[in-house]
Order: C-alpha cells, then sequence, then structure tokens
C-alpha cells in the first residue's frame, strides 16, 4: 500500500499524519501552533513528528502532502502573509520537507485540500461539481470542477467565506462589512448572544457556538433565536452559492455544522425560496463524510493530487 506523509497547518494547531492511498489515516500526531515558534523551530518540530509518525506505523512514505491555512502559493510552495504566522512569508515548507525527507511535496489552501478528500474518498466521489464549506472560526471553501482544484488567477484561492451578505453587517479583517464568515461563522454566534443577552443570562461566561447550540436543544429561547440566526446566514450563503454553481454536491463540515441538524430546515426553505431559476433540488447538501480528520487526509489527499492521478480525474 502506497503511504505519504500528511501535515495540516491551522491557527491553533499542526496535525501530522500518514495516510494510505485508500484515504485511510493511519497515524496522528498533533501540537499546538503556537508552541512551534518561528518557522526554523516549526520546521524541527513538523519534521520529527512525521519521522515519529513513521516509525510508530513503520510506513515508507512516497510523498509528503501539506495543506495549510492561507494564503499559500501551491506551485512554489511558499507562504504567503499568513495571519497566524506572519514571519514564515516566503518560507517554503515544500523545499525544506522535500529535502528533508528525500521525496517530493506538495501545498494547497487547507480548504482545497479538504474538498480533494471529500471528492476523491469522502462524499463527493464521483459528482464533477463539488463546493466543500467548512464553518467553524472562520469559514473556508474549496471548490471541485470535474475532478480539478478551481483556481482563479496566479493560481490564487477564491475566498467565498468572505462575499458579502449585509453590507450593514460587522466589518471583517478582509475589509467587508458584512461578509459570510462575519455573520455565520462560529464567533459570530456567540458574538450574538453576548449582544443580545441581558447581563443576568446565567451562561454569558461560557458561550462557544456549541455551547449555544446545546442551549438551543434544551429549549433555551435566546439560544433558539441565535441559531435560527445562523440558520438564516449561512442559508443566504449556500443559496447564492448555488445560484452561482448549481453544484451537483455542497459538502458542509466543520465545528459549527456538527450541529446540522438545527439549521438544515431553515437553510432548505431559504434555497428553495431564492434559487427558482437554477434547478436548485439537484444540489445535494451533503455532510463531510470523513470526520474530524478531514483536513489531514486532505493534506495526504494533495500528494496523490498532484502526483499520482491522471489528468482530468480525481
Ligand atoms: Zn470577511
Amino acid at each position: 500500500m502506497k503511504c505519504v506523509g500528511a501535515v495540516d497547518i491551522g491557527g491553533t494547531k499542526i496535525a501530522m499524519g500518514i495516510v494510505d492511498e485508500s484515504g485511510r489515516l493511519l497515524c496522528r500526531l498533533e501540537c499546538p501552533t503556537e508552541a512551534c515558534g518561528p518557522y526554523a523551530s516549526a520546521l524541527q518540530h513538523i519534521t520529527s513528528m512525521l519521522q515519529d509518525a513513521i516509525q510508530r506505523t513503520g510506513a515508507e512514505i512516497i510523498g509528503i502532502g501539506i495543506g495549510s491555512t492561507g494564503p499559500v502559493y501551491p506551485f512554489t510552495g511558499e507562504f504567503g502573509d499568513v495571519n497566524f504566522f506572519p514571519h514564515w512569508k516566503g518560507e517554503s515548507l515544500v523545499r525544506d520537507l522535500e529535502h528533508a525527507f528525500h521525496v517530493s511535496a506538495a501545498i494547497e489552501n487547507d480548504a482545497d485540500a479538504a474538498a480533494l478528500a471529500e471528492a476523491g474518498w469522502g462524499a463527493g466521489q464521483n459528482k464533477s461539481r463539488l463546493v466543500y464549506v467548512t464553518v467553524g472560526t472562520g469559514i473556508g471553501t474549496g471548490i471541485i470542477l470535474d475532478g480539478q482544484v478551481y483556481r482563479g488567477v496566479d493560481q490564487a484561492h477564491p475566498e467565498i467565506g468572505h462575499h458579502v451578505i449585509d453590507p450593514s453587517g460587522p466589518l471583517c479583517d478582509c475589509g467587508f462589512h458584512g461578509c459570510w464568515e462575519s455573520l455565520a461563522a462560529g464567533p459570530a454566534i456567540a458574538a450574538w448572544m453576548r449582544k443580545n443577552a441581558a447581563p443576568t443570562y446565567p451562561y454569558l461566561a461560557d458561550l462557544s457556538a456549541k455551547h449555544v447550540c446545546e442551549l438551543a436543544r434544551q429549549g433555551d429561547d435566546l439560544a433558539r433565536r441565535a441559531v435560527e440566526r445562523e440558520a438564516y446566514y449561512l442559508g443566504l450563503g449556500l443559496a447564492n452559492l448555488v445560484a452561482m454553481f448549481v453544484p451537483d454536491t455542497i459538502v458542509l463540515s466543520g465545528s459549527v455544522m456538527k450541529s446540522a441538524d438545527l439549521f438544515l430546515p431553515t437553510i432548505r426553505k431559504i434555497i428553495a425560496g431564492s434559487c427558482r431559476f437554477v434547478p436548485y433540488d439537484k444540489t445535494e447538501l451533503a455532510m463531510a463524510s470523513l470526520g474530524d480528520d478531514t483536513n489531514l487526509i486532505g493534506a495526504g489527499r494533495v500528494w496523490f493530487y498532484r502526483f499520482a492521478t491522471p489528468a482530468r480525474s480525481i
């Protein structure tokens, strides 16, 4: 069985593992991104943890795939100006890992990596037009058309999470007011609760999106309104995707989407009410099927996508 090393770089943690050619994750290790420090020490951490994963599994890796929070440049392997680690700009983990392990390596934006994994090994198999949407601390998206990652000019990764839903909404780092992420990512749920709760509301100290969803299930009135608001904004963004792309499938993932059952009835209503010029009912809303390790498995898929799949197919 062919195996690759996989590295998933996020704002809070860096995960590493070994992924085989059928998409199985054979081993998983992680460390907090913050603990990795500047680039040189992060590279050291990643290299030694990857060596550890190789030893634990006894796998002989034929390559290394990397998924990273962006912006990253897939064909030079370099990091752009990433919010979480500004001093990594211009560094190439692809080049450095190739040098350390004597195999080829490839990098993609983490949402594109996850989209590739779901398209190749998960809920999007045999779908030629797939949009992957992950909703957590932000909203990440990846578009797969006919088995290929859609890229913009200069190989840029489109940022659908930052399309505008309500120009009177909150200001986001992207420059827009009321982009999708600012209104519908996890932190927006907690922020709305804090803004609208009475000072005597008992749960103010611990208001994650997950907690709000639990409170809504228990019948808490304010939490139910927060969930309804979340469903509304998720629905508007997803309806825009349906209207603009009419994909076969939209694959939903991320921590907020673990409570998708709370949002889906409203999401479906909004899509049905606003996408009548396209066959919206043919677009399937599917849950990601690779679980919490979609990003790490996706990092492994990045290598197979770049080096081991025939052109025009996943
Ligand atoms: Zn934004």
